[in-house]
């Protein structure tokens, strides 16, 4: 409950961006707090441990940034899962539909072994379109899928329900 105040603290709405009718979770001044920053990074390498993870998956862009020092805290490795067009070599590629239009992530092909179980993690789960293709990724990558966390759900946009069947009876950790 300590930390959950101590994050939700630092979390901006910005209204009408980047579209008019939305207001925007802008978790900058979080990241620009140590106590709070630190405090969510050690929450996320927490959960990487307690769900057995061996690989963090962060997923682009913000994800990023909340992933990789996790999977450091953690002692494991991290993987960006990024736009298409963006990595190097041998990948392969999950797209999905958008509110207008579609998307598509990319993952390197050797980025797992066999065996590792994945945690990813994202800033904010909105629709749930983003993770919930990730995890496909994952698994066709041939790993396992560990959970997903996030710092922040939209509840009202459903995410969690639509996510429900790529978990597969794996957790959605929202801090
Ligand atoms: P989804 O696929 O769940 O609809 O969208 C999730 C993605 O959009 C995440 O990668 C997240 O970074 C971004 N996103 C959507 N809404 C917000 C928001 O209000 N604030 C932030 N920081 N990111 C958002």
């Amino acid at each position: 409950a300590e930390l959950r105040e101590l994050l939700l603290g630092r979390i901006r709405d910005v209204p009408d961006y980047p579209q008019p009718g939305v207001v925007f979770k802008d978790i900058t001044p979080l990241l620009a707090d140590p106590a709070a920053f630190g405090a969510l990074v050690d929450a996320l390498a927490a959960l990487a441990d307690r769900h057995g993870a061996t690989k963090v998956v962060g997923l682009e862009a913000r994800g990023f940034i909340l992933a990789a020092p996790a999977a450091a805290r953690a002692g494991i490795g991290f993987v960006p899962v990024r736009k298409a067009g963006k990595l190097p070599g041998k990948t392969l590629a999950q797209s999905y539909e958008l509110e207008y239009g579609t998307a598509e992530i990319e993952v390197q092909t050797d980025a797992f072994a066999a065996g590792d179980r994945v945690l990813v993690i994202d800033d904010v789960l909105a629709t749930g379109g983003t993770a919930e293709a990730s995890l496909e990724l994952i698994r066709r990558a041939g790993a396992t899928v560990a959970g997903v966390a996030v710092l922040l759900e939209l509840g009202f946009l459903g995410g969690r329900e639509r996510l429900a069947p790529a978990l597969d009876g794996a957790p959605l950790d929202t801090l």
